[in-house]
């Protein structure tokens, strides 16, 4: 006699939900509902950018991660009764149903109000924007003639990032010499502008002294304009208006991309959870969301107390607290006693253009093409499977990683 196994379902197929997913395959009646067909692993998304690896390495398709385990289904969380315990999924009319729902749909781009942001400024959170934002750097490129006198081809390539966080350092070093290397392909004179405006004093201001120091010579030598102590007050169609020391000043750019913060999700802002003044939904030590025990919730969207703030909002919390829900869903589910775990800091990396990274190493930091490997070497060995990640290695090991000029229009 076979018995009927216990249905799980996960929203939200980031770092936290897939990787549960994958934990428990086999194990229950897995189902796991994501908005779009692939995965993205986010903290490779500059390399992408830069060409330096390729969208089947960092955002591959789930029919490809998740074997037949796992259902998958394309479609957004719309509604989630939890009383009845049934999903509502925009692309489907019945309702799915569970035994335990895990909440995992991540954070949005937030633009804080600011007026013109949203409309006007690129976010940079999956390939659709990286490609988004390729493009508009060739565009501005090709309009720009080597005959032109070094101000004015500078004043014609100039980009704003918004955000002197991890996110916008790691791109705006990425920028600089993608457009470093095409002013020398194309014969141009003088150099691009990349602004980075950040609010606080410091640039990437949740890690250590050693890695801001390393950052900010980094950042020195590219000629990447660093404005902190600076507030955007308005983004323009090709502009930024900002302010230091109520002084109001307004450049021509060519685009703005907006690193700035994450907001939370729309779904969770609807359900009726307990949240903090965030938003964030409170999460138990085991993962579960408070007073709702077949409910788990991580990632972006949750908050446990016990957590070293430093870790908030990253992937490699999701990453490990996705292990902890998996073991303690099939707790759950089979009647056992939760556990808890403590979350480490597994240290911290920083892509600083194609050539350099940055990696703290026992209190040191590791800079240069040594670093730059380590960190591929790090990142492949997190990624989805081990299928996928021996495809990907292999990958790098024998085409190697070097990034992709920025082309002339018409060139593929
Ligand atoms: C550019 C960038 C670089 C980063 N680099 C790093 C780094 O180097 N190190 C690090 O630790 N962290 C990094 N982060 C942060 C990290 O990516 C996040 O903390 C992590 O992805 C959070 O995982 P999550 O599972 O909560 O959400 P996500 O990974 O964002 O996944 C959420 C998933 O839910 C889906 N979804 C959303 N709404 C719905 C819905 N209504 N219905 C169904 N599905 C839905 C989304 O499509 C997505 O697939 C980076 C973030 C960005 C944007």
């Amino acid at each position: 006699m076979t018995t009927e196994k216990k249905k799980v379902l996960i929203i939200g197929g980031g770092f936290g939900g897939l990787f549960t997913a994958l934990d428990l395959a086999g194990d229950a009646e897995v189902t796991l509902v994501s908005e779009t067909n692939h995965f993205t692993f986010r903290p490779l998304l500059y390399e992408y950018f830069s060409g330096e690896v390729e969208a089947w390495h960092i955002a591959p398709d789930y029919k490809e991660l998740i074997g037949d385990e796992i259902i998958f289904v394309r479609g957004a969380v719309e509604t989630i009764d939890f009383k009845a315990q049934t999903v509502k999924v925009s692309t489907r009319n019945d309702l799915f149903s569970y035994d335990a729902l895990v909440l995992a749909v991540g954070g949005i781009t937030n633009f804080w109000n600011i007026e013109g942001a949203e409309e006007f400024a690129l976010p940079f959170r999956d390939v659709a924007d990286a490609d988004k934002l390729r493009r508009e750097m060739e565009k501005a490129l090709d309009a720009v003639s080597p005959t032109l006198a070094p101000q004015d081809a500078r004043d014609e390539l100039t980009f704003a990032v918004v955000g002197g966080g991890a996110s916008g350092v790691e791109l705006a070093t990425k920028m600089s010499d993608l457009l470093t290397d095409a002013f020398a392909r194309r014969g141009l004179k003088g150099e691009p502008h990349i602004l980075l405006f950040e609010m606080s004093d410091r640039l990437v201001p949740g890690m250590g002294k050693e890695i801001r120091e390393y950052v900010e010579k980094t950042l020195l030598k590219d000629h990447i304009d660093v404005n902190l102590q600076t507030r955007v007050l308005e983004v323009k169609p090709h502009g930024i208006v900002s302010e230091h020391n109520c002084k109001r000043n307004e450049t021509k750019t060519v685009t703005t991309v907006w690193t700035a913060g994450v907001k939370m999700n729309p779904l969770i802002e609807k359900l009726e959870l307990p949240k903090d003044k965030n938003g964030l939904i409170l999460v138990e030590p085991t993962m579960q969301v408070k007073n709702r025990e077949n409910v788990f919730a991580l990632g972006d969207i949750a908050k446990i107390e016990e957590v070293a703030p430093i870790l908030a909002g990253t992937a490699q919390l999701a990453f490990q607290e996705s292990a902890l829900a998996a073991n303690n869903i099939r707790a759950f589910l089979s009647g056992k006693t939760l556990k808890t775990k403590h979350f480490e800091e597994l240290g911290e990396a920083l892509s600083l253009g194609t050539k350099n990274a940055a990696v703290l190493i026992g209190g040191n930091v590791v800079g240069g093409y040594l670093a730059r490997d380590a960190r591929f070497a790090l990142y492949t060995s997190r990624l989805p499977t081990w299928h996928h990640r021996l495809k990907v290695g292999a990958s790098w090991f024998f085409e190697g990683t070097t990034p992709k000029p920025l082309q002339p229009l018409g060139i593929s």
